[in-house]
């Protein structure tokens, strides 16, 4: 995963680091992650883990396509230094990849592990109906 130093400066210390969650879309350019939209979450969401707001994020990927940003995944915080995926996190990975046009085969699921505020970057590869998932290179640039 390739990210611009601004952008990545910005998410470790943007994300409050204290609960609820939060979480944020990703966009990127020639393969290069350079645009971020922090959500605070589902406003009807239980606080106890990352719920997406799916109309402003769908309203952001919008215009970033205008600009030519690609939508290139979601991120979200994890506390205590946890920094593997959770069940519900493998469950949602899972309905994104299957909800995107065929032509998007790969998105990024990073975790913003705090307190360290370091990112995780798991990234997720659709093969027909399966979905994999695996711990990618970090490069910032
Ligand atoms: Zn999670």
């Amino acid at each position: 995963m390739y990210i611009v130093k601004d952008v990545y400066q910005y998410i470790c210390n943007s994300v409050p680091s204290v609960p609820p969650e939060i979480g944020g879309i990703l966009g990127s350019m020639d393969g290069v992650i350079c645009k971020c939209q922090i959500d605070l979450g589902h406003p009807k969401s239980c606080g106890c883990f990352y719920s997406p707001n799916v109309d402003i994020l769908n309203r952001t990927i919008n215009s970033w396509k205008k600009d030519g940003i690609h939508f290139n995944g979601l991120f979200h915080t994890h506390f205590f230094g946890v920094q593997t995926l959770s069940d519900g996190d493998i469950a949602y990975i899972n309905t994104i990849m299957h909800a995107m046009p065929s032509y998007i085969h790969k998105l990024y699921f990073p975790i913003v592990v705090l307190p360290e505020k370091r990112m995780v970057p798991y990234l997720a590869t659709r093969n027909g109906k399966t979905v994999d998932i695996k711990i990618d290179e970090f490069i910032i640039v």
